[in-house]
């Protein structure tokens, strides 16, 4: 197929009537006033936090409906503390590259909320990075990690790096300079970090590396480790594996499998890579994968040699998917996104923000049943206000992508056990998980009158059990 045979729609042609959609619309909900009130007080705090601000507004709307029912939650006043970071690190990254020029970068940790166990979360190096960014990734990550029910806090850190590009030796001298740095705030009790987008198991052995040397313990301060030092099993694997597990579970729930389903993924990094790999055994057909360059389009389907080739471009260091089209012969599209190709399954799996409301107007027009956020916020507010109103179902990433926090969880189990567990446990683990988050979810959605509502769902499932946690530990 050439690419001018993409049955591209019109972006603006929305159908008078939407498709029917199995989920039913979803009104997004009418903020409660004391939602109102903090939200209001935030914004004015820090108009500048849009990224932030965007993410609390979220998962204020969909609490809405229990501060409604929960007064004691305003008497608490959680929601001004729960929209506070615990903590917040900011510091100088330099490192001399291999032309012995000086760089500087910046660096962070946000220690965003310990209700319910040690900070959490992922290291991510990309050019976005900023305060911000870290402050919704952290926002998200606390619910994204109450949601599996482990004893996991929410975190996030980072440094504006732009990773790809950097020769090997530049990479690791970058990761030794910012744990220089971070070591003193992180340990298993205190602070897990693990990889996010730009830092995988190779950054993760460079900051353990250094870690090691500055605190003289070999301990489970980070997660993502490789398998034969202290890693878990199937943790590369989990985040994408998770997302595709609960897919599993959304169709199953409406009498549906994978099976000859096509589905449409962007990004083409360890989300989208694990996500490719479990769908196409699932018998899933995975058509497109993108980058900042634009999306490759593969009608006959992302398998076997082209899942390992992403690895290869992954490590490649270059920040682009066209080569996936030149090797395997298959259409590249400069410059666009994937959300044009018709599809059954939507599954943004790079970066936050990139589905926004055209490209929503052309999933629905084209006939998208589902969008999964493999990614973390992928999704607009004026798109997702188009697909949950749109009828088709819409899983937000706090539910879908908890995979790898997830068995970042049990890796830390696993460090204080001295253990190594096999594959076969991680795995029945990880299944059992993502099923019990889709039960958390769909559990919530209908206690308050919005059946299949996934949003309000994981947003109220990961709250209260945070919330809770916030009210028996005391104003702190
Ligand atoms: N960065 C991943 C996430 O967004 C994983 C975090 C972790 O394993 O701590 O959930």
């Amino acid at each position: 197929m050439s690419a001018t045979e993409v049955r591209i729609r019109p972006r603006t042609a929305r159908p008078s009537t939407p498709p029917p959609g199995p989920a039913g619309r979803h009104r997004v909900p009418r903020l409660h006033p004391y939602a109102a009130r903090v939200l209001t007080e935030l914004s004015a705090r820090v108009p500048w936090e849009a990224e932030f601000l965007q993410a609390v507004e979220e998962v204020f709307e969909s609490v809405s409906v229990v501060l409604e029912q929960s007064p004691h939650y305003e008497t608490e006043r959680v929601l001004e503390r729960i929209v506070e970071p615990e903590r917040v690190i900011a510091f100088r990254v330099v490192w001399t590259d291999d032309a012995h020029r000086i760089n500087v970068h910046r660096g962070y940790r946000v220690q965003f909320n310990s209700a319910l166990g040690p900070y959490k979360g992922g290291t991510r190096f990309h050019a976005s990075v900023t305060l911000d960014s870290l402050k919704f990734l952290g926002f998200e990550q606390t619910f994204k990690n109450a949601l599996t029910g482990l004893p996991l806090g929410g975190g996030k850190g980072g440094a504006d790096l732009p990773a790809r590009g950097l020769s090997e030796d530049e990479l690791m001298r970058f990761c030794q300079s910012y744990m220089t740095e971070l070591y003193r705030h992180i340990g298993p009790d205190t602070d897990v970090p693990a990889g996010d987008v730009g830092v995988g198991t190779r950054e993760i052995g460079h900051l353990f590396g250094q870690y090691k040397r500055l605190t003289r313990t070999f301990n489970g301060s980070l997660t993502g480790k490789a398998a034969e030092w202290g890693g878990s099993r199937l943790r590369p694997e989990a985040t994408g594996y998770g997302v595709a597990y609960f897919l599993q579970e959304v169709l199953r729930s409406r009498g549906e499998s994978l099976d000859g389903l096509t589905v449409a993924v962007s990004g083409f990094g360890n989300v989208a890579w694990g996500a490719a790999k479990k769908m196409t055994e699932m018998g899933g057909r995975v058509v497109t994968l993108s980058g900042p360059d634009g999306f490759v389009h593969d009608p006959a389907g992302v398998s076997g040699e082209k899942i390992d080739y992403m690895l290869t471009m992954r490590h490649s260091g270059r920040d682009a998917v066209k080569d996936y089209a030149d090797r395997f012969g298959v259409d590249f599209h400069p410059g666009r996104r994937p959300w044009v190709v018709p599809c059954d399954v939507a599954l943004p799996c790079a970066i936050q923000n990139e589905l926004d409301t055209p490209d929503a107007e052309a999933l629905l027009a084209n006939g998208c049943r589902y969008v999964v956020e493999g990614a973390n916020m992928p999704t607009t507010r004026g798109a997702l206000r188009v697909l949950r109103e749109g009828g088709l179902v819409f899983v937000p990433g706090k539910a879908a992508n908890a995979g790898g926090v997830a068995i970042s969880g049990l890796e830390m189990a696993q460090n204080r056990a001295c253990e190594t567990w096999p594959a076969e446990r991680i795995d029945a683990s990880l299944q059992a998980i993502m099923t019990s988050i889709h039960e958390i979810c769909t559990g919530a959605a209908e206690r308050y009158g919005r059946s299949g509502d996934y949003v309000l769902g994981a947003n109220i499932g990961g709250f209260v059990r945070v919330a809770e946690a916030m009210i028996d530990q005391g104003a702190v």
